[in-house]
Protein backbone atom coordinates (compact mmCIF):
# COMPACT_ATOMS: atom_id res chain seq x y z
CA UNK A 1 0.00 0.00 0.00
CA UNK A 2 1.63 3.15 -1.04
CA UNK A 3 1.87 6.10 1.93
CA UNK A 4 0.16 8.20 -0.08
CA UNK A 5 -3.17 6.46 -0.53
CA UNK A 6 -6.22 7.07 2.17
CA UNK A 7 -6.65 4.54 4.90
CA UNK A 8 -10.46 4.72 6.33
CA UNK A 9 -12.17 2.45 8.45
CA UNK A 10 -14.90 2.16 10.45
CA UNK A 11 -16.90 1.45 13.70
CA UNK A 12 -20.48 0.80 12.74
CA UNK A 13 -22.52 -0.10 15.76
CA UNK A 14 -25.71 -0.71 16.08
CA UNK A 15 -27.33 1.59 18.84
CA UNK A 16 -27.85 -0.91 21.94
CA UNK A 17 -26.88 1.00 25.09
CA UNK A 18 -23.51 0.13 26.39
CA UNK A 19 -20.88 -1.23 24.37
CA UNK A 20 -19.65 -5.03 24.79
CA UNK A 21 -15.97 -5.28 25.45
CA UNK A 22 -16.03 -7.18 21.44
CA UNK A 23 -17.00 -3.90 19.97
CA UNK A 24 -14.67 -2.07 22.34
CA UNK A 25 -11.86 -4.23 20.38
CA UNK A 26 -12.77 -3.73 16.87
CA UNK A 27 -13.43 0.06 17.59
CA UNK A 28 -9.50 -0.19 19.04
CA UNK A 29 -8.49 -2.44 15.92
CA UNK A 30 -10.18 0.02 13.41
CA UNK A 31 -8.54 2.90 15.34
CA UNK A 32 -5.18 1.39 15.51
CA UNK A 33 -4.97 0.18 11.33
CA UNK A 34 -6.16 3.43 10.49
CA UNK A 35 -3.29 5.68 12.90
CA UNK A 36 -0.68 3.48 12.10
CA UNK A 37 -0.57 4.70 8.79
CA UNK A 38 0.02 8.79 10.16
CA UNK A 39 -3.02 11.14 11.07
CA UNK A 40 -2.88 12.11 7.49
CA UNK A 41 -3.07 9.20 5.88
CA UNK A 42 -5.39 6.97 8.29
CA UNK A 43 -8.76 7.93 9.78
CA UNK A 44 -11.77 6.30 11.40
CA UNK A 45 -15.39 6.81 11.08
CA UNK A 46 -18.01 6.25 13.64
CA UNK A 47 -21.20 5.19 11.84
CA UNK A 48 -24.40 4.97 13.73
CA UNK A 49 -27.15 1.72 11.94
CA UNK A 50 -30.26 2.78 13.66
CA UNK A 51 -32.62 1.32 10.63
CA UNK A 52 -33.53 -1.42 12.69
CA UNK A 53 -36.91 0.27 14.05
CA UNK A 54 -36.57 -1.55 17.36
CA UNK A 55 -32.99 -0.25 17.84
CA UNK A 56 -33.61 3.46 18.35
CA UNK A 57 -31.78 6.21 18.83
CA UNK A 58 -32.21 7.99 22.68
CA UNK A 59 -29.91 8.85 24.98
CA UNK A 60 -30.00 5.65 26.82
CA UNK A 61 -29.09 3.43 23.44
CA UNK A 62 -26.51 6.05 22.92
CA UNK A 63 -24.59 4.91 25.84
CA UNK A 64 -21.93 3.51 24.24
CA UNK A 65 -20.68 6.57 22.82
CA UNK A 66 -19.95 7.36 26.46
CA UNK A 67 -17.88 4.19 26.62
CA UNK A 68 -16.08 4.83 23.66
CA UNK A 69 -14.80 8.36 25.03
CA UNK A 70 -13.96 6.84 28.58
CA UNK A 71 -12.04 4.48 26.28
CA UNK A 72 -10.31 6.92 24.66
CA UNK A 73 -11.47 5.93 21.27
CA UNK A 74 -11.72 9.00 19.28
CA UNK A 75 -12.97 9.08 15.64
CA UNK A 76 -12.56 11.86 12.95
CA UNK A 77 -15.64 11.40 10.87
CA UNK A 78 -19.24 10.47 12.77
CA UNK A 79 -21.57 11.99 15.06
CA UNK A 80 -20.10 15.07 17.35
CA UNK A 81 -19.43 13.76 20.68
CA UNK A 82 -16.69 15.18 23.02
CA UNK A 83 -13.67 15.96 20.94
CA UNK A 84 -14.64 13.41 18.13
CA UNK A 85 -16.73 13.55 14.73
CA UNK A 86 -17.65 15.81 12.45
CA UNK A 87 -16.53 15.01 8.38
CA UNK A 88 -18.40 15.80 5.21
CA UNK A 89 -19.54 12.22 4.33
CA UNK A 90 -22.69 12.36 6.65
CA UNK A 91 -25.17 12.41 7.87
CA UNK A 92 -23.85 9.26 10.04
CA UNK A 93 -26.60 8.15 11.09
CA UNK A 94 -28.54 5.48 8.78
CA UNK A 95 -31.60 6.74 9.68
CA UNK A 96 -30.97 9.85 8.21
CA UNK A 97 -29.82 8.38 4.86
CA UNK A 98 -33.28 6.77 3.79
CA UNK A 99 -33.42 8.68 0.34
CA UNK A 100 -29.90 8.03 -0.32
CA UNK A 101 -30.73 4.40 0.29
CA UNK A 102 -33.61 4.69 -1.84
CA UNK A 103 -32.27 6.15 -4.92
CA UNK A 104 -29.47 3.33 -5.16
CA UNK A 105 -32.56 0.74 -4.52
CA UNK A 106 -34.20 2.15 -7.15
CA UNK A 107 -31.40 1.79 -9.47
CA UNK A 108 -31.43 -2.04 -8.68
CA UNK A 109 -34.87 -2.10 -9.31
CA UNK A 110 -34.45 -0.65 -12.76
CA UNK A 111 -32.41 -2.43 -13.77
CA UNK A 112 -33.96 -5.50 -13.33
CA UNK A 113 -31.04 -6.59 -9.98
CA UNK A 114 -33.90 -6.47 -7.19
CA UNK A 115 -37.44 -7.43 -7.53
CA UNK A 116 -40.56 -7.00 -4.95
CA UNK A 117 -41.83 -10.14 -3.27
CA UNK A 118 -45.35 -9.65 -1.83
CA UNK A 119 -45.01 -12.96 0.28
CA UNK A 120 -46.90 -12.58 3.72
CA UNK A 121 -44.30 -14.03 6.45
CA UNK A 122 -47.43 -17.10 7.01
CA UNK A 123 -46.84 -18.11 3.09
CA UNK A 124 -42.65 -18.13 3.52
CA UNK A 125 -43.45 -20.18 6.73
CA UNK A 126 -45.60 -22.55 5.35
CA UNK A 127 -42.37 -23.10 2.36
CA UNK A 128 -39.77 -23.59 4.93
CA UNK A 129 -41.69 -25.74 6.64
CA UNK A 130 -42.01 -28.21 3.51
CA UNK A 131 -38.34 -27.27 2.55
CA UNK A 132 -37.78 -28.96 6.33
CA UNK A 133 -40.01 -32.15 5.49
CA UNK A 134 -38.44 -32.42 2.51
CA UNK A 135 -34.84 -32.15 4.18
CA UNK A 136 -33.88 -29.88 1.47
CA UNK A 137 -32.00 -26.06 2.52
CA UNK A 138 -34.68 -23.62 2.21
CA UNK A 139 -34.06 -21.03 -0.44
CA UNK A 140 -36.42 -18.32 -1.58
CA UNK A 141 -38.14 -20.07 -4.82
CA UNK A 142 -38.14 -16.63 -6.54
CA UNK A 143 -41.88 -17.13 -7.08
CA UNK A 144 -42.43 -13.40 -7.00
CA UNK A 145 -40.54 -13.16 -10.18
CA UNK A 146 -43.02 -14.80 -11.87
CA UNK A 147 -45.86 -12.15 -11.11
CA UNK A 148 -46.46 -10.07 -14.26
CA UNK A 149 -45.92 -6.61 -14.85
CA UNK A 150 -49.78 -5.98 -14.09
CA UNK A 151 -49.99 -8.41 -11.16
CA UNK A 152 -47.27 -6.04 -9.64
CA UNK A 153 -48.88 -3.06 -9.99
CA UNK A 154 -52.25 -4.50 -9.25
CA UNK A 155 -50.53 -5.23 -5.75
CA UNK A 156 -49.12 -2.18 -5.18
CA UNK A 157 -52.04 -0.04 -6.83
CA UNK A 158 -54.26 -1.94 -3.37
CA UNK A 159 -51.42 -1.04 -0.83
CA UNK A 160 -49.98 -4.90 -0.52
CA UNK A 161 -47.18 -4.63 1.88
CA UNK A 162 -43.99 -5.80 0.11
CA UNK A 163 -39.94 -6.60 0.15
CA UNK A 164 -37.59 -5.94 -1.61
CA UNK A 165 -35.42 -9.08 -2.59
CA UNK A 166 -31.51 -8.80 -4.38
CA UNK A 167 -31.48 -11.29 -7.41
CA UNK A 168 -28.34 -12.94 -6.24
CA UNK A 169 -26.16 -14.13 -9.45
CA UNK A 170 -25.77 -17.85 -9.62
CA UNK A 171 -21.74 -17.44 -9.49
CA UNK A 172 -19.36 -18.81 -6.24
CA UNK A 173 -18.48 -15.96 -4.51
CA UNK A 174 -14.62 -15.38 -2.98
CA UNK A 175 -14.01 -13.30 -0.48
CA UNK A 176 -10.19 -12.48 0.02
CA UNK A 177 -9.87 -11.72 4.31
CA UNK A 178 -7.06 -10.66 5.78
CA UNK A 179 -7.23 -12.25 8.77
CA UNK A 180 -8.94 -15.64 7.51
CA UNK A 181 -7.51 -15.67 3.81
CA UNK A 182 -9.69 -16.73 1.38
CA UNK A 183 -13.44 -17.50 1.92
CA UNK A 184 -15.38 -19.12 -0.42
CA UNK A 185 -19.01 -19.46 -0.40
CA UNK A 186 -20.55 -21.68 -3.39
CA UNK A 187 -23.17 -20.76 -6.00
CA UNK A 188 -26.65 -20.95 -4.79
CA UNK A 189 -25.67 -21.28 -0.88
CA UNK A 190 -26.91 -17.68 -1.10
CA UNK A 191 -30.70 -17.03 -1.49
CA UNK A 192 -32.76 -13.96 -2.87
CA UNK A 193 -32.19 -12.03 0.29
CA UNK A 194 -34.03 -8.96 1.24
CA UNK A 195 -32.96 -5.39 0.72
CA UNK A 196 -35.70 -3.75 1.76
CA UNK A 197 -38.27 -4.19 4.40
CA UNK A 198 -41.85 -4.04 4.10
CA UNK A 199 -41.66 -1.37 7.07
CA UNK A 200 -40.06 1.09 4.29
CA UNK A 201 -36.45 0.88 5.31
CA UNK A 202 -33.19 -0.97 4.23
CA UNK A 203 -31.68 -4.23 5.73
CA UNK A 204 -28.46 -3.87 6.89
CA UNK A 205 -27.01 -5.16 4.25
CA UNK A 206 -28.17 -2.84 2.08
CA UNK A 207 -27.38 0.37 4.23
CA UNK A 208 -23.93 -1.10 4.52
CA UNK A 209 -22.79 -1.46 1.40
CA UNK A 210 -23.91 1.96 0.57
CA UNK A 211 -22.89 3.44 3.02
CA UNK A 212 -19.33 1.98 2.95
CA UNK A 213 -18.83 2.79 -0.62
CA UNK A 214 -19.86 7.11 -0.06
CA UNK A 215 -18.19 7.04 2.87
CA UNK A 216 -15.09 6.36 1.04
CA UNK A 217 -14.02 2.91 3.59
CA UNK A 218 -11.12 0.96 2.51
CA UNK A 219 -11.07 -1.56 5.31
CA UNK A 220 -13.76 -2.95 7.13
CA UNK A 221 -12.79 -4.70 10.31
CA UNK A 222 -15.82 -6.41 12.12
CA UNK A 223 -16.29 -9.23 13.84
CA UNK A 224 -16.45 -12.68 12.75
CA UNK A 225 -20.16 -12.98 13.73
CA UNK A 226 -20.44 -10.82 10.34
CA UNK A 227 -18.70 -13.06 8.17
CA UNK A 228 -21.71 -14.92 6.74
CA UNK A 229 -22.99 -11.28 5.44
CA UNK A 230 -20.22 -10.56 3.55
CA UNK A 231 -20.83 -12.68 0.72
CA UNK A 232 -24.15 -10.48 0.42
CA UNK A 233 -22.01 -7.47 0.73
CA UNK A 234 -19.73 -8.78 -2.24
CA UNK A 235 -22.65 -9.50 -4.67
CA UNK A 236 -24.03 -5.81 -3.49
CA UNK A 237 -21.28 -3.80 -4.12
CA UNK A 238 -20.53 -5.72 -7.49
CA UNK A 239 -24.57 -4.72 -8.60
CA UNK A 240 -23.79 -0.95 -7.82
CA UNK A 241 -20.72 -1.11 -9.13
CA UNK A 242 -19.14 0.07 -6.02
CA UNK A 243 -15.03 -1.01 -5.10
CA UNK A 244 -14.89 -3.88 -2.93
CA UNK A 245 -13.30 -2.84 0.27
CA UNK A 246 -10.50 -5.00 2.36
CA UNK A 247 -11.94 -7.23 4.81
CA UNK A 248 -10.99 -8.38 7.97
CA UNK A 249 -12.85 -10.36 10.16
CA UNK A 250 -11.92 -10.71 14.22
CA UNK A 251 -12.61 -13.81 16.23
CA UNK A 252 -15.58 -13.84 19.14
CA UNK A 253 -14.67 -13.13 22.47
CA UNK A 254 -15.39 -16.36 25.38
CA UNK A 255 -15.80 -17.45 28.70
CA UNK A 256 -12.71 -19.57 29.75
CA UNK A 257 -15.38 -22.39 29.66
CA UNK A 258 -15.90 -21.74 26.20
CA UNK A 259 -19.56 -20.31 26.24
CA UNK A 260 -20.47 -16.78 24.50
CA UNK A 261 -19.26 -13.73 26.50
CA UNK A 262 -22.45 -11.68 27.05
CA UNK A 263 -25.47 -10.24 29.50
CA UNK A 264 -26.58 -13.63 30.10
CA UNK A 265 -23.82 -14.77 32.25
CA UNK A 266 -24.89 -11.82 34.67
CA UNK A 267 -28.24 -13.61 34.65
CA UNK A 268 -26.79 -16.89 35.21
CA UNK A 269 -24.90 -15.65 38.36
CA UNK A 270 -28.04 -13.85 40.06
CA UNK A 271 -29.93 -17.01 39.59
CA UNK A 272 -27.27 -19.26 40.81
CA UNK A 273 -27.10 -16.74 44.29
CA UNK A 274 -30.94 -17.04 44.17
CA UNK A 275 -30.99 -21.12 44.36
CA UNK A 276 -28.17 -21.19 46.85
CA UNK A 277 -30.93 -19.03 49.18
CA UNK A 278 -33.66 -20.86 48.34
CA UNK A 279 -34.95 -17.64 47.98
CA UNK A 280 -39.07 -18.18 46.68
CA UNK A 281 -39.70 -14.03 46.57
CA UNK A 282 -38.12 -11.19 46.03
CA UNK A 283 -36.01 -10.04 48.91
CA UNK A 284 -36.85 -6.81 50.56
CA UNK A 285 -35.09 -3.83 50.62
CA UNK A 286 -35.63 -0.74 52.36
CA UNK A 287 -38.82 0.37 50.24
CA UNK A 288 -40.56 -3.28 49.33
CA UNK A 289 -39.26 -5.95 46.98
CA UNK A 290 -36.17 -5.59 45.15
CA UNK A 291 -38.05 -7.07 42.53
CA UNK A 292 -41.18 -6.42 41.91
CA UNK A 293 -43.86 -9.53 42.10
CA UNK A 294 -44.86 -10.18 38.68
CA UNK A 295 -41.34 -9.38 36.82
CA UNK A 296 -40.05 -12.26 39.96
CA UNK A 297 -42.52 -14.36 39.38
CA UNK A 298 -41.96 -13.83 35.23
CA UNK A 299 -38.43 -14.33 35.59
CA UNK A 300 -37.92 -17.28 37.64
CA UNK A 301 -40.70 -18.81 35.57
CA UNK A 302 -38.55 -18.84 32.50
CA UNK A 303 -35.09 -19.63 32.26
CA UNK A 304 -34.49 -17.79 29.09
CA UNK A 305 -35.92 -14.67 30.74
CA UNK A 306 -33.60 -12.04 31.62
CA UNK A 307 -34.22 -9.38 34.64
CA UNK A 308 -33.92 -5.53 33.11
CA UNK A 309 -30.55 -3.60 33.77
CA UNK A 310 -31.45 -1.77 36.52
CA UNK A 311 -33.05 -4.96 38.63
CA UNK A 312 -30.25 -7.04 37.92
CA UNK A 313 -28.43 -4.49 39.69
CA UNK A 314 -30.57 -3.92 42.19
CA UNK A 315 -31.06 -7.44 43.15
CA UNK A 316 -26.85 -8.07 42.87
CA UNK A 317 -26.91 -5.31 45.25
CA UNK A 318 -29.28 -6.68 47.97
CA UNK A 319 -27.50 -10.15 47.48
CA UNK A 320 -24.21 -9.87 47.41
CA UNK A 321 -23.13 -11.19 44.43
CA UNK A 322 -20.34 -9.89 42.20
CA UNK A 323 -21.57 -9.50 39.05
CA UNK A 324 -19.36 -10.50 36.31
CA UNK A 325 -18.19 -7.66 33.92
CA UNK A 326 -19.69 -7.89 30.20
CA UNK A 327 -19.81 -4.33 28.83
CA UNK A 328 -17.30 -1.60 28.74
CA UNK A 329 -19.63 0.41 31.51
CA UNK A 330 -19.40 -2.68 33.70
CA UNK A 331 -15.24 -2.92 33.91
CA UNK A 332 -15.56 1.25 34.27
CA UNK A 333 -17.95 0.79 37.20
CA UNK A 334 -15.55 -2.14 38.83
CA UNK A 335 -12.83 0.30 38.85
CA UNK A 336 -10.84 -0.90 35.83
CA UNK A 337 -8.56 1.36 34.33
CA UNK A 338 -9.28 2.60 30.32
CA UNK A 339 -5.80 1.68 28.99
CA UNK A 340 -5.49 -1.69 31.01
CA UNK A 341 -8.68 -2.72 29.81
CA UNK A 342 -7.53 -1.79 26.14
CA UNK A 343 -4.43 -3.36 26.74
CA UNK A 344 -5.95 -6.22 27.39
CA UNK A 345 -8.27 -6.80 25.04
CA UNK A 346 -5.97 -5.91 22.29
CA UNK A 347 -3.93 -9.22 23.56
CA UNK A 348 -7.34 -10.94 23.08
CA UNK A 349 -6.77 -11.35 19.27
CA UNK A 350 -3.25 -9.79 18.48
CA UNK A 351 -0.34 -9.72 19.82
CA UNK A 352 3.15 -7.96 19.35
CA UNK A 353 5.07 -10.93 19.02
CA UNK A 354 7.94 -11.94 21.44
CA UNK A 355 6.89 -11.88 25.50
CA UNK A 356 5.86 -8.43 25.42
CA UNK A 357 2.39 -8.38 26.89
CA UNK A 358 1.93 -4.69 28.61
CA UNK A 359 1.79 -2.10 26.59
CA UNK A 360 -0.39 1.28 25.83
CA UNK A 361 -2.26 2.85 22.46
CA UNK A 362 0.26 4.51 21.55
CA UNK A 363 2.52 1.44 20.62
CA UNK A 364 -0.88 -0.70 19.65
CA UNK A 365 -0.76 2.11 16.65
CA UNK A 366 2.61 2.21 16.02
CA UNK A 367 2.91 -1.96 15.86
CA UNK A 368 -0.19 -3.00 14.92
CA UNK A 369 -0.66 -5.30 11.67
CA UNK A 370 -3.42 -7.56 10.87
CA UNK A 371 -1.42 -10.46 9.87
CA UNK A 372 -0.65 -10.62 13.54
CA UNK A 373 -4.59 -11.02 14.33
CA UNK A 374 -5.34 -14.63 15.37
CA UNK A 375 -7.90 -16.82 13.81
CA UNK A 376 -9.35 -18.51 16.69
CA UNK A 377 -11.43 -17.24 19.58
CA UNK A 378 -10.01 -15.88 22.36
CA UNK A 379 -10.78 -16.51 26.15
CA UNK A 380 -11.64 -13.79 28.37
CA UNK A 381 -9.57 -14.34 31.18
CA UNK A 382 -10.77 -11.62 34.27
CA UNK A 383 -7.88 -12.59 36.74
CA UNK A 384 -5.82 -11.70 34.19
CA UNK A 385 -6.75 -8.41 33.80
CA UNK A 386 -7.31 -7.98 37.05
CA UNK A 387 -3.19 -8.78 37.37
CA UNK A 388 -2.49 -6.14 34.44
CA UNK A 389 -5.04 -3.43 36.29
CA UNK A 390 -3.01 -4.30 39.67
CA UNK A 391 0.32 -3.55 37.89
CA UNK A 392 -0.51 -0.76 36.17
CA UNK A 393 -2.01 0.88 39.83
CA UNK A 394 1.58 0.06 41.89
CA UNK A 395 3.44 1.45 38.88
CA UNK A 396 1.38 4.66 39.60
CA UNK A 397 3.11 7.53 41.52
CA UNK A 398 0.87 8.57 44.77
CA UNK A 399 -0.64 11.73 43.12
CA UNK A 400 -1.30 9.79 39.98
CA UNK A 401 -3.66 7.16 41.64
CA UNK A 402 -5.30 9.98 43.66
CA UNK A 403 -5.94 11.86 40.77
CA UNK A 404 -7.82 9.06 38.85
CA UNK A 405 -9.17 7.93 42.25
CA UNK A 406 -10.98 11.09 42.07
CA UNK A 407 -12.26 11.05 38.74
CA UNK A 408 -13.28 7.63 39.29
CA UNK A 409 -15.50 8.60 42.65
CA UNK A 410 -16.41 11.60 40.74
CA UNK A 411 -18.63 9.23 38.54
CA UNK A 412 -18.86 6.09 41.05
CA UNK A 413 -18.70 7.50 44.20
CA UNK A 414 -20.03 10.61 44.77
CA UNK A 415 -20.41 10.52 48.33
CA UNK A 416 -16.41 10.35 48.97
CA UNK A 417 -15.52 13.81 47.03
CA UNK A 418 -19.05 15.25 48.79
CA UNK A 419 -17.94 14.05 52.09
CA UNK A 420 -14.43 13.84 52.65
CA UNK A 421 -12.03 16.62 53.13
CA UNK A 422 -9.18 17.06 50.85
CA UNK A 423 -6.87 15.87 53.37
CA UNK A 424 -9.42 12.55 53.92
CA UNK A 425 -9.38 11.77 50.36
CA UNK A 426 -5.65 12.03 50.19
CA UNK A 427 -5.24 9.85 53.37
CA UNK A 428 -7.93 6.99 51.23
CA UNK A 429 -5.84 7.45 48.21
CA UNK A 430 -2.22 7.06 50.22
CA UNK A 431 -3.52 4.20 52.47
CA UNK A 432 -5.00 2.25 50.03
CA UNK A 433 -2.67 2.04 46.65
CA UNK A 434 -0.72 -0.79 47.76
CA UNK A 435 -3.86 -3.15 48.44
CA UNK A 436 -5.83 -1.56 45.43
CA UNK A 437 -6.52 -4.20 42.47
CA UNK A 438 -9.23 -1.84 41.40
CA UNK A 439 -10.25 1.53 41.44
CA UNK A 440 -13.12 0.48 43.07
CA UNK A 441 -11.06 -1.37 46.08
CA UNK A 442 -10.85 1.67 48.43
CA UNK A 443 -14.22 3.07 47.93
CA UNK A 444 -15.17 -0.54 49.79
CA UNK A 445 -12.56 -0.38 51.41
CA UNK A 446 -13.50 3.25 53.03
CA UNK A 447 -17.32 3.90 53.18
CA UNK A 448 -17.48 3.45 56.91
CA UNK A 449 -15.65 6.96 55.71
CA UNK A 450 -19.00 8.16 54.33
CA UNK A 451 -21.87 6.39 56.34
CA UNK A 452 -22.87 8.33 59.32
CA UNK A 453 -22.12 6.42 62.66
CA UNK A 454 -25.65 5.96 63.32
CA UNK A 455 -25.63 3.55 59.92
CA UNK A 456 -22.30 1.15 61.29
CA UNK A 457 -23.97 -1.73 62.31
CA UNK A 458 -21.59 -4.29 64.14
CA UNK A 459 -21.65 -6.94 61.53
CA UNK A 460 -23.02 -10.41 62.84
CA UNK A 461 -20.32 -12.70 61.87
CA UNK A 462 -17.62 -15.33 63.42
CA UNK A 463 -14.60 -12.99 63.30
CA UNK A 464 -16.00 -9.98 64.76
CA UNK A 465 -17.54 -11.85 67.72
CA UNK A 466 -14.10 -13.55 67.79
CA UNK A 467 -12.81 -9.51 68.32
CA UNK A 468 -15.49 -8.29 70.76
CA UNK A 469 -15.49 -11.49 73.03
CA UNK A 470 -12.31 -13.26 74.47
CA UNK A 471 -11.08 -12.60 76.97
CA UNK A 472 -11.45 -11.33 80.08
CA UNK A 473 -10.72 -8.58 79.21
CA UNK A 474 -12.84 -8.08 76.46
CA UNK A 475 -12.86 -6.60 73.34
CA UNK A 476 -15.45 -4.22 74.64
CA UNK A 477 -13.01 -4.03 77.30
CA UNK A 478 -10.57 -3.14 75.88
CA UNK A 479 -12.59 -0.30 73.99
CA UNK A 480 -13.64 0.89 77.18
CA UNK A 481 -10.73 1.52 78.30
CA UNK A 482 -8.93 3.05 75.09
CA UNK A 483 -11.76 5.03 74.93
CA UNK A 484 -10.79 7.83 77.33
CA UNK A 485 -7.17 7.44 76.33
CA UNK A 486 -7.78 8.41 73.08
CA UNK A 487 -10.33 11.29 74.13
CA UNK A 488 -7.81 12.99 75.94
CA UNK A 489 -4.92 13.18 73.04
CA UNK A 490 -4.03 16.46 71.60
CA UNK A 491 -2.57 15.03 68.48
CA UNK A 492 -4.50 12.67 66.07
CA UNK A 493 -1.42 11.39 63.56
CA UNK A 494 -0.42 7.91 62.83
CA UNK A 495 2.48 8.19 65.40
CA UNK A 496 0.91 9.36 68.43
CA UNK A 497 -2.19 6.98 68.13
CA UNK A 498 0.44 4.02 67.34
CA UNK A 499 2.65 4.91 70.52
CA UNK A 500 -1.04 5.20 73.28
CA UNK A 501 -2.21 1.64 71.24
CA UNK A 502 0.66 -0.10 71.63
CA UNK A 503 1.44 1.00 75.13
CA UNK A 504 -2.45 -0.32 75.62
CA UNK A 505 -1.63 -3.40 74.27
CA UNK A 506 1.09 -3.73 76.01
CA UNK A 507 0.03 -2.97 79.33
CA UNK A 508 -3.49 -5.12 79.60
CA UNK A 509 -3.04 -7.44 76.18
CA UNK A 510 -0.03 -9.28 76.63
CA UNK A 511 1.65 -7.38 74.02
CA UNK A 512 -0.68 -8.68 71.39
CA UNK A 513 -1.66 -5.74 69.63
CA UNK A 514 -4.74 -7.44 67.30
CA UNK A 515 -6.65 -7.61 70.61
CA UNK A 516 -6.68 -4.19 70.75
CA UNK A 517 -6.50 -3.27 67.05
CA UNK A 518 -9.73 -5.74 66.05
CA UNK A 519 -12.18 -4.14 68.30
CA UNK A 520 -11.06 -0.53 67.10
CA UNK A 521 -11.92 -1.50 63.60
CA UNK A 522 -15.51 -3.36 64.73
CA UNK A 523 -16.23 -0.02 66.33
CA UNK A 524 -15.47 2.15 63.47
CA UNK A 525 -16.09 0.71 60.37
CA UNK A 526 -18.36 -2.55 61.80
CA UNK A 527 -16.04 -5.43 60.43
CA UNK A 528 -12.73 -6.45 60.88
CA UNK A 529 -11.16 -5.39 58.01
CA UNK A 530 -10.25 -2.17 56.86
CA UNK A 531 -6.84 -0.33 55.86
CA UNK A 532 -4.47 -0.30 58.33
CA UNK A 533 -5.79 0.58 62.04
CA UNK A 534 -4.41 4.20 62.90
CA UNK A 535 -4.58 5.24 59.17
CA UNK A 536 -8.54 3.88 59.34
CA UNK A 537 -8.81 6.18 62.77
CA UNK A 538 -6.76 8.89 61.81
CA UNK A 539 -8.84 9.39 58.41
CA UNK A 540 -12.01 9.12 60.62
CA UNK A 541 -10.57 11.89 62.87
CA UNK A 542 -11.06 12.07 66.93
CA UNK A 543 -14.57 12.85 67.46
CA UNK A 544 -15.63 10.23 64.86
CA UNK A 545 -13.88 7.51 66.46
CA UNK A 546 -14.68 8.20 70.00
CA UNK A 547 -18.41 8.38 68.76
CA UNK A 548 -18.54 5.36 67.14
CA UNK A 549 -16.53 3.51 69.98
CA UNK A 550 -19.46 4.68 72.25
CA UNK A 551 -22.12 3.60 70.00
CA UNK A 552 -20.41 -0.12 69.45
CA UNK A 553 -19.72 -0.63 73.42
CA UNK A 554 -24.20 0.68 73.43
CA UNK A 555 -24.52 -2.04 70.47
CA UNK A 556 -22.64 -4.70 72.13
CA UNK A 557 -23.71 -4.06 75.42
CA UNK A 558 -25.07 -7.70 76.37
CA UNK A 559 -21.73 -9.08 75.96
CA UNK A 560 -19.64 -6.05 76.73
CA UNK A 561 -19.49 -6.35 80.63
N1 LIG B 1 -24.09 -2.69 12.93
C1 LIG B 1 -23.42 -3.94 13.07
C2 LIG B 1 -23.37 -4.38 14.50
O1 LIG B 1 -23.67 -3.65 15.39
C3 LIG B 1 -22.00 -3.89 12.55
C4 LIG B 1 -21.97 -3.90 11.10
C5 LIG B 1 -20.62 -3.95 10.44
O2 LIG B 1 -19.59 -3.73 11.08
O3 LIG B 1 -20.63 -4.15 9.23
O4 LIG B 1 -23.03 -5.47 14.79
Amino acid sequence: MSPQELIRTRFAPSPSGHLHVGGARTAMFCLAFAKRYGSDHGQMLLRIEDTDQRRSSDAASMAFLEDLEWLGISWDEGPKFGDSGGGDTGPYFQSKRLSIYEEHLNGLLERGQAYRAFETAEQLNEKRAEARAAKQPYRYDRAALELSEKQVSDLLAAGTPYVVRFKVPDEAITVHDEVLGEVRTEARQLDDFIIWKADGFPTYHLAVVIDDALMGVTHVIRGQEHLNNTPKHVVLQDALGFDRPIYAHLSLIMNPDGSKMSKRDQDKALRRAVKEAGLEESPSGASGPVIEAASWSAWLARKDAQLQPDETERLAQELGVQLPEINVNDFRRAGYLPEVLLNYLALLGWSPGGDLEQFDMAFLIENFDLKRVVKSPARFDRDKLLAFNLDAIQAMSSSQFESRLRTYCEAEAPLFIEQLTDLQFKQVAASNQERSKTLRDPVDACQFLVLPTESIKIQDSKSVRRAMAGGPPTGADHLRQLKSQLADLDLWDVATLEGVVEAYAQEHADGKLGKVAQPLRVAVTGTTVSPPIYDTLVMLGQTGTIARIEQCLDQTGSHAK
